[in-house]
């Protein structure tokens, strides 16, 4: 099961210099909202300290959803999930957040359908969370944050191949975002909860086999979906998000353990890992699509109907 044999990937390195590299850049984009959440975030993490936005870029992420502005889609199929929990590998601390990644070789972890024209494979998954309950998550919901957000991270395998290259591509990667909200223990997470006092410093990686996100993602079909891009550096415009509806309950305990995680490296003076989420980002010329109707709406719909057969002779 999940040992805690320490060991260091080179290859983990490399991957987080790809990723999370920093970008040449530019002019920021200054929301109302990203102005008031840096407040929130004075000293700056090393991963922001160059740019906070990219040129032209037209499809940013994370935005506020505002729920009557979105539109459903009756075309959206069910999101279909299907993950080998064989295909886990391990935990590690990258110095922003801590990452669960997968063997991404094989179709073994897949998800498939939804706005999907194939099917993604399972990269990684992480999560953003706050110092404090009141913020934590990237996206929003009518202008609501969550304490957290984790997010499942896939990349379109059949049209790249490799993770490196689909990032760069429009198409390349679809993450399922879901919000974490003050509630019930969760059993699932537990089980990584318990992993993270091992991973405690920047740069610690232990084994972490066989573990089933799907514990993790709400039963309720329900999602908003948009094109915009990653939340940290290369900020690449590749990300068909889908965002479920529903959040999943965690207790206090189980995000105060998030917290106590580090940005820092062991021998550097401490720095605890919080507020680990991009500001807000402008929709522009975007519509986010949702697969569900809202209740008023079907409300609205039903009444007209129900007063013509009362008139009815
Ligand atoms: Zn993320």
């Amino acid at each position: 099961m999940n040992g805690v044999k320490a060991k260091t990937l080179a290859h983990l390195y490399k991957q987080l210099k790809t990723l999370w590299r920093p970008v040449a850049a530019p002019a920021r984009l200054c929301s109302l909202a990203a102005c008031t959440r840096k407040n929130r975030n004075d000293a700056l993490h090393p991963l922001w300290q160059s740019p906070l936005t990219i040129p032209g870029g037209t499809r940013q992420s994370p935005i506020n959803i505002q729920w009557r502005d979105s539109v459903y889609d009756p075309f959206l199929k069910p999101l279909k999930i299907s993950y080998d929990p064989t295909t886990c590998l391990h935990i590690w601390n990258n110095g922003y957040s801590f990452l669960v990644e997968f063997d991404d070789s094989t179709d073994k972890s897949i998800i498939i359908g939804g706005p999907l024209e194939n099917q993604y494979r399972l990269k990684q998954f992480h999560f953003h969370w706050g110092a404090i309950n009141e913020w934590g998550s990237e996206h929003t919901v009518d202008s609501k944050f969550y304490p957290a957000e984790l997010h499942l991270v896939h990349w379109n395998a059949i049209a790249y191949p490799t993770f490196e290259e689909a990032v760069m591509e429009g198409n390349g990667l679809a993450v399922i975002g879901v919000f974490l909200k003050l509630g019930a223990h969760h059993e699932g997470l537990q089980t990584l909860v318990d992993a993270l006092p091992a991973i405690k410093h920047k740069d610690t990686v232990i084994e972490f086999d066989v573990f089933d996100p799907t514990c993790l993602i709400p039963s309720c079909p329900d999602y908003w979906t948009y094109a915009g891009s990653l939340t940290t550096p290369p900020l690449t415009e590749s990300v068909t998000w889908i965002i479920k509806k529903k959040p999943i309950e965690v207790d206090e305990n189980q995000l105060e353990a998030f917290r106590m995680l580090l940005f820092t490296s062991d021998g550097e003076e401490e720095k605890r890992m919080v507020d680990n989420f991009r500001p807000l980002q402008p929709l522009m010329n975007r519509t986010v699509r949702s697969s569900f109707q809202r209740r008023h709406l079907l409300d609205a719909e039903v009444q007209p109907k129900d007063r013509a057969e009362q008139v009815r002779p």
